[in-house]
This record gives C-alpha cells, sequence and structure tokens, in this order.
C-alpha cells in the first residue's frame, strides 16, 4: 500500500486567484472550517485555507501539487515546501508494474537531466527502440539506466547511439537563465523541449507503436505548458518511472546523462575548477570559489540562477 503524501505551502493572492479559476470543475460543494474551498482532481484533495495556506493530499500529490508550486515560485522564489512523505517507506511500498505490451514494443521515448544540478545545462533526448532492436538494449545493460555509473554512461551510450536513432537537445545556462527570466519555469521549460524533440523523432519515425515520456507533470499541466508551441506531439503516453518501464525512455536517460557529463565536463576545463554536481554546500563553495575570481556574471554562463544556491553564494 502506498502511503499517501501530504504537502503543504503558502499561496500569494495571484496564485490563490488563479487556483480558484483553474480549479472551480472540481470543487466541493462543502468546505470544512476556515477553507475557502476544498477540490478533488483525481485521487487528490486540495484545500486552500483562509490563511493561504494550501494542502495537497494523496497518493499523487506530488503531482497535483507540481504545477502550483512552480507558479508560486514566480512569487515567492524562496517559497517553504513541505511534504510529509517517508521516502524510504514510500519506495518500498511502490512495486513498479511493467506492462509488456509498451515494454515489448517499438517505442519513442523521452527523459531529461541537469535538472537538479546548479551547475550545467538541461539535456532533453528522444530515443527509438524498434522491436528488433530490444535484446541489443538490454544486453547493453540499458535496462537498468538508474543502476548505471557515470563510467559506465560513458562506455555504453557510443555503442547505443550507432544504433539507436536519437533527437537531443543542449540547452545552455545562458538560453536558459534567460527564458526563465521571460516566465518559463522549469517545468515549462521541460515541456517545451520535450516536445521539440519528440516531433523530430516523429518526423524520423513513422512506424512505432507508442511514444512515451517520463512524466514529470500531469498531461493537462504539460499541454497547458505548449499552449504557445506549434507542432504539438499529442499521442503520449505518460508514465512515472519511464525509465524501468520503456526502453527507449530509459535510452533517453541515459543518451542525456552522457551528453550532460561531456558538456559540464567541458564548462569544468573552461573554467579551471572542479565544478560539483547536484545542489548542495560544496556547490556554494565551488561557485563562490569562480565567483570570487571571475565575478557573479560568470554564474549566468555556468549555473541556473533560479535555484536557492544564488542567494546562499551572494551571502557567502
Ligand atoms: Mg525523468
Amino acid at each position: 500500500m502506498t502511503k499517501s503524501n501530504v504537502i503543504s505551502f503558502k499561496v500569494s493572492e495571484e496564485t490563490k486567484k488563479m487556483m480558484m479559476d483553474e480549479l472551480d470543475y472540481c470543487m466541493r460543494p462543502t468546505t470544512p472550517q476556515y477553507a475557502v474551498f476544498q477540490a478533488k482532481d483525481g485521487d487528490t484533495v486540495i484545500t486552500l485555507y483562509e490563511s493561504g495556506k494550501v494542502v495537497f493530499q494523496g497518493k499523487d500529490a506530488d503531482l497535483a501539487s507540481d504545477f502550483w508550486i512552480e507558479t508560486e515560485k514566480m512569487h515567492n522564489k524562496n517559497l517553504d515546501v513541505k511534504n510529509s512523505k517517508n521516502e524510504t517507506k514510500d519506495k518500498l511500498d511502490k512495486a513498479i508494474y511493467i506492462d509488456p505490451k509498451i515494454y515489448y514494443s517499438s517505442s519513442i521515448g523521452s527523459d531529461e537531466v541537469g535538472t537538479g544540478d546548479y551547475f550545467g545545462p538541461i539535456v532533453v533526448t528522444a530515443s527509438y527502440v524498434s522491436k528488433e532492436n530490444i535484446p541489443f538494449v538490454e544486453e547493453l545493460g540499458v535496462k537498468d539506466s538508474k543502476k548505471l555509473t557515470d563510467d559506465k554512461i560513458l562506455e555504453i551510450v557510443p555503442k547505443l547511439i550507432k544504433v539507436i536513432p536519437y533527437s537531443s537537445i543542449v540547452l545552455s545556462n545562458k538560453e536558459y537563465n534567460t527564458r526563465y527570466k521571460d516566465g518559463n519555469n522549469m517545468n515549462a521549460l521541460k515541456a517545451i523541449l520535450h516536445n521539440k524533440m519528440l516531433f523530430d523523432m516523429k518526423n524520423k519515425i513513422k512506424n512505432y507503436d507508442y511514444i512515451v515520456v517520463d512524466q514529470f507533470a500531469k498531461p493537462f499541466v504539460y499541454y497547458n505548458y505548449l499552449k504557445k508551441s506549434t507542432n504539438v506531439v499529442r499521442d503520449i503516453t505518460f508514465m512515472t518511472k519511464g525509465e524501468d518501464k520503456c526502453l527507449a525512455v530509459a535510452a533517453a536517460s541515459i543518451i542525456s546523462r552522457y551528453l550532460f557529463l561531456k558538456e559540464f565536463d567541458r564548462i569544468s576545463k573552461e573554467i579551471g575548477f572542479n565544478l560539483p554536481k547536484g545542489a548542495s554546500n560544496e556547490v556554494d563553495k565551488v561557485a563562490k570559489q569562480v565567483v570570487d575570481k571571475y565575478g557573479f556574471d560568470k554564474l549566468n554562463d555556468i549555473a541556473k540562477l533560479n535555484f536557492k544556491n544564488t542567494e546562499k553564494i551572494k551571502e557567502l
């Protein structure tokens, strides 16, 4: 059994208004005490209190709250999100169901990396694994993409991409920072880039059975981010933990990681620092050294400025 998840944070007046509009269709007729409204969106119960606190409850609370967290972050950069989830318990509870119909099909899949790293680009890849290539891809070890070390990825991806068609995009930090400032949050950017790569692959590959996206937002939220995009790919099967359920997603994930590692290495060499991955205190320390050497503006070229790290570095 999966533990119910509770996520809560405070919203601004702007987000409050937006929530009332967007969730109007699933609002419950009665509300608990001190609540402005209560809505039931799929399996998630959303309650907004007069204090401005909003609470998401249910096993999909993560996904349901994602869009609103990103929205609120545009008004409040230092948003404090409380999450009741007990990670270890949750992992034990969640058995992954692999649908053989999808796993053994000819599929296009997409995945991204770099979204949790302060330094380095975001890379999104869509790849195509035909039925005939499944044994080859499994043999390389792509099946266990999450268990692969960076060294192993550097070894097998060159072999993989000789056989597997793919499309990748490496979004530089500079471009990321510009687009973020223009009002595209992380998930909006992801959606735009996934769609671009999927459209690319769809043009190259005509005989696929499924298009699988490693799900990072609910489908309606994903498509909402693409409102201004042209060539929107619509025949998508969204799957959480997609890299376990579809080899094309697993392949896309490690190709993305490969390109990320290459670019990360290039940036590190260029500036003469051994940049750490992730977004830890270690990252802040090295970033401070970079700032001391090159000035603060250098971060615009090598880091994702909207991360909390930026503020912390200023204080160092
Ligand atoms: Mg993913």
